[in-house]
């Protein structure tokens, strides 16, 4: 089997395709608060054409794929596209991302299917402050979703965004969660990506910053392993049954490994988070591109993959600033 190998020997074996930019909130560090200007409905992959972009992908050796948006659970149909993307055997994990708002209901179902990870974000534990933060009133959907996501036979991972003087009082909180709770949590460093360039990023809050600060409450932590191109760097208390780990996202010292490729809602492939999107794969197969050519097409692209984010960021052309709404991205 050919595989998707980039220039610097670096295997893609992991895809992050957003199935919509549209959201249920409106997180401050994700867009303004009157939203995004969403495409036209016509403009978003189909999910057959996303079936048949991940069985291409797929057959040239991703095996993992994270469904994300947008709110993937906003879009219509969203369990059945699961239950389509099940039968490709050649995919050994599917993931999702949401924000957990409108899923309690799928939590069965979800079980059924082959789908490893839910990772839920949460960014605060407190009502009010979440309210603050998602600017919408569902922190007790949400932590109802936790918790039902925890007794469900589903692997769980609860994403939080680190906003400096938000909820960087909270984060020893979480940290504490995980004594009695057996999942993950990750604190991901914040990112200008929020749809208007507006809200000042501090890297202040940075991996370095996040770790001193719960290691002066926790004396006893220990890194734990993880995989070569896990996107997160891991540790446990001692003691505790679940782990946290920190997402360096904006100071980017984990792209040495990277193994993913993103495709956005409306068909744009992205080699890194942070470049401007270097091919529109939807148009490519409305124009009557076979599997061939499509196959064709992702060798050639992830050999063009940057070294690294920076770099990636350096190379962008139309937007040189980073600010694009993640939402549209799909992170
Ligand atoms: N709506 C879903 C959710 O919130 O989980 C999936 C899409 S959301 C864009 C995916 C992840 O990106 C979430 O964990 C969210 O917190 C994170 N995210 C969004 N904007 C970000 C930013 N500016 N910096 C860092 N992480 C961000
Ligand atoms: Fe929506 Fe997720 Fe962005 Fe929040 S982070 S606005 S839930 S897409």
């Amino acid at each position: 089997m050919e595989r998707l190998t980039d220039k610097f020997g670096r295997q893609i074996s992991y895809l992050r395709l957003a199935v919509t930019d549209r959201c249920n909130l409106r997180c401050q560090y994700c867009m303004p608060a009157r939203g995004i200007d969403i495409v036209d409905r016509k403009e978003l992959l189909t999910y057959k054409e996303m079936y048949r972009i991940t069985r291409v992908l797929s057959e040239l050796g991703v095996n993992k794929v994270r469904l994300t948006g947008g709110e993937p659970f906003v879009r219509k149909d969203f369990v059945k596209f699961l239950e389509m993307l099940s039968f490709n055997d050649q995919l050994d994990e599917i993931n999702i991302t949401t924000n957990g708002a409108l899923i309690s209901k799928h939590i069965s179902k979800l079980e059924t299917l082959n789908i490893g990870t839910i990772n839920l974000s949460i960014d605060s534990l407190n009502r009010e402050n979440f309210a603050k933060i998602t600017r919408r009133d569902v922190f007790d959907e949400v932590y109802k979703t936790l918790e039902s996501l925890e007794e469900s036979s589903l692997q769980l991972k609860l994403n939080v965004v680190v906003q400096s003087g938000v909820n960087t009082h909270e984060l020893l909180d979480f940290v504490g969660l995980t004594k009695h709770k057996n999942f993950a949590v990750r604190f991901i460093e914040e990112m200008p990506f929020n749809g208007t360039g507006k809200r000042a990023t501090k890297e202040n809050w940075n991996y370095t910053k996040i770790i001193d600060h719960i290691e002066t409450h926790y004396a006893t932590i220990h890194p734990i392993k993880s995989h070569k191109s896990s996107t997160s760097k891991n540790f446990k208390v001692e003691g505790y049954q679940g782990s946290f780990g920190i997402i360096p996202a904006f100071t980017r010292t984990i792209c040495g490994d990277c193994n993913r490729i993103r495709i956005t809602a409306t068909g744009l492939f992205k080699n890194c988070l942070f470049d401007e999107g270097v091919f529109n794969v939807r148009d490519f197969i409305r124009q009557g591109a076979s599997n061939d050519d499509l196959k064709q097409l992702f060798l050639s692209i992830v050999k063009e993959k940057p070294e690294n984010g920076f770099v990636a960021e350096a190379n962008r052309k139309r937007n040189k600033n980073v600010s694009e709404s993640m939402s549209t991205i799909g992170g």
